[in-house]
C-alpha cells in the first residue's frame, strides 16, 4: 500500500486531518495514537476480530452480480452486499473492531453519539456482545425522529443520553460525547462512528471498513473500472476505495444534495463546503463565512451532515476520487428500481450511490462495483410518503 493517500505521522492527509481537540482531551488521544496501530496489527487482535466479522456478522459478505439492473444500464454491475451484515449495514465492522480495542486498552465503558441511530445500534450491539457499559448520546429531536432504533438500543441493553442543546441533534450529541469523555479519560472509549474526527479515528475506521475493499478484491479476481459508493462522513467509501487506492479503478463518491447544490437544502459538503475545522479535524465543512456551520438537509438521515472524512477532502483535492452529487428525489427513485429489478430494497443512503449509475457514462464492457452499504426497513416510512406524493 502506497503511503501516498493514507495519514502521514502528524495525523495529515495533505493538509486535511490533524487532532484540533481542547487540551484536556489530550490524554486521551494521546493514549490512542500511541497504541492504535500496534495493536490493530497484532495477530492476535486480527484472529479475533476476523472470528467475529465472519461468524457474527456473516463476512465475507456477497458480491452480487446484478443481471436485471445491468441489462437496464447495459454495463455490468456488482452490488457489495453490506446490507446483508448483521444489524444491516457496514457499521458494524467498526464497532466490534473499535471494542476490540477498548478492550485492549483496558477500557470497561463504551459512548457513543448518534443521529439516525444506526451507529448507535451497531455499537449497542457490540457492548451487549463483550458485556460492556454503553452511554450512547442524542439529541432529544432525533430521539423523537428514530424511534425505532431508539426501542432497538434500549432492548440491546444501552443507556440512551438525549441531549437538549443547541439544534437538539447530531452535532449537539457529538460535542456532549466528547465532553463526557473529558470527564472519564481511564476506563472509557469513545467509538466515533464515520472516518471523521481527530486523528487518529478517521484511520481507525478506514481500517476497520477496508475489509470490503479486501473482500471485493478476492471475489471479482480483476480490477473494476469503477467504483461507487454513498458519502456521509465517508466511512463505507473509505472502506471500498482502500485497498483499490493504487489501482487504477476509478473511485466514485456520491454525497447527497438534497433539494440540490444550488438550495439551502443540502448536504453536499465537498459540492458546497469550505476548508475549517469540524469535530477536531481540518476537512471541508459547510459554514457561512464568519465560520459557522450550517445546517444540512438530506432525505436520508445518515447522510446528513455537514462535514466529511479529512481522506475524501484530500482524495477529490489531489484528483484520486471524483465527488458528485443527487437529490433526495434520484435517490428515492434509484431505491425503487433497485426494488422492482433485483428484489432488494437498499437503505436510503445506499440508494445515492445507486442513483449515480443514471449519470454515470460508461460501456457495455465496463465492471461497475456498487457498495451496498445498509438495508432500507428502516427507511420504508420515507419511500412511502414519497411515493404518495408522486402518485
Ligand atoms: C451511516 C450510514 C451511511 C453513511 O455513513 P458513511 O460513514 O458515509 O458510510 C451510509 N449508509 C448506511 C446504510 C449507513 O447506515
Amino acid at each position: 500500500m502506497s503511503q501516498n493517500y493514507q495519514v502521514d505521522n502528524q495525523g495529515y492527509y495533505g493538509p486535511y486531518g490533524g487532532a484540533y481537540v481542547p487540551e484536556m482531551l489530550y490524554p486521551n488521544i494521546m493514549e490512542l495514537q500511541n497504541n492504535y496501530l500496534s495493536i490493530i496489527n497484532d495477530v492476535s487482535f486480527q484472529k479475533e476480530l476476523d472470528e467475529l466479522l465472519h461468524n457474527y456478522v456473516g463476512r465475507p459478505t456477497p458480491l452480487y452480480f446484478a443481471d436485471r439492473l445491468s441489462k437496464y444500464y447495459n454495463t455490468n454491475i456488482f452490488l457489495k452486499r453490506e446490507d446483508l451484515c448483521h444489524t444491516g449495514a457496514h457499521k458494524i465492522n467498526n464497532s466490534l473492531g473499535q471494542i476490540l480495542l477498548a478492550k485492549r486498552l483496558g477500557k470497561t465503558r463504551i459512548i457513543a453519539e448518534t443521529g439516525a441511530g444506526q451507529h448507535g445500534v451497531a455499537t449497542a450491539t457490540a457492548c451487549s456482545l463483550m458485556g460492556f457499559e454503553c452511554d450512547i448520546f442524542m439529541g432529544a429531536k432525533d430521539i423523537v425522529r428514530q424511534a425505532p432504533n431508539v426501542e432497538r438500543m434500549k432492548m440491546l441493553g444501552a443507556n440512551i443520553v438525549p441531549v437538549h442543546s443547541g439544534s437538539k441533534t447530531l452535532k449537539d450529541a457529538t460535542n456532549e460525547a466528547i465532553r463526557n469523555w473529558i470527564n472519564n479519560p481511564t476506563d472509557t472509549h469513545y467509538i466515533i462512528g464515520s472516518v471523521v474526527g481527530p486523528h487518529p479515528y478517521p484511520d481507525i475506521v478506514a481500517r476497520f471498513q477496508s475489509v470490503i475493499s479486501k473482500e471485493v478484491k478476492l471475489q471479482l479476481g480483476k480490477n473494476p473500472d469503477y467504483i461507487i459508493a454513498c458519502v456521509g462522513g465517508g466511512s463505507n467509501a473509505m472502506g471500498i476505495f482502500y485497498h483499490y487506492l493504487d489501482e487504477d479503478t476509478k473511485l466514485i463518491g456520491v454525497e447527497a444534495a438534497g433539494h440540490g447544490v444550488d438550495t439551502p437544502m443540502t448536504a453536499a459538503t465537498l459540492a458546497v463546503g469550505t476548508k475549517g475545522v469540524l469535530h477536531a479535524s481540518m476537512t471541508k465543512v459547510m459554514q457561512t463565512n464568519d465560520g459557522q456551520v450550517v445546517e444540512p438537509h438530506s432525505v436520508s438521515a445518515g447522510l446528513d451532515y455537514p462535514g466529511i472524512g479529512p481522506q475524501h477532502a484530500y482524495l477529490e483535492e489531489v484528483g484520486k476520487a471524483t465527488y458528485h452529487s443527487v437529490t433526495d428525489q434520484e435517490a428515492i427513485d434509484a431505491a425503487h428500481l433497485l426494488a422492482r429489478k433485483e428484489g432488494i430494497i437498499p437503505a436510503l443512503e445506499s440508494a445515492h450511490a445507486l442513483a449515480y449509475l443514471e449519470k454515470l457514462v460508461c460501456f457495455k464492457k465496463d465492471i461497475v462495483v456498487v457498495n451496498l452499504s445498509g438495508r432500507g426497513d428502516k427507511d420504508l416510512e420515507t419511500y412511502k410518503t414519497f411515493s404518495d406524493n408522486e402518485y
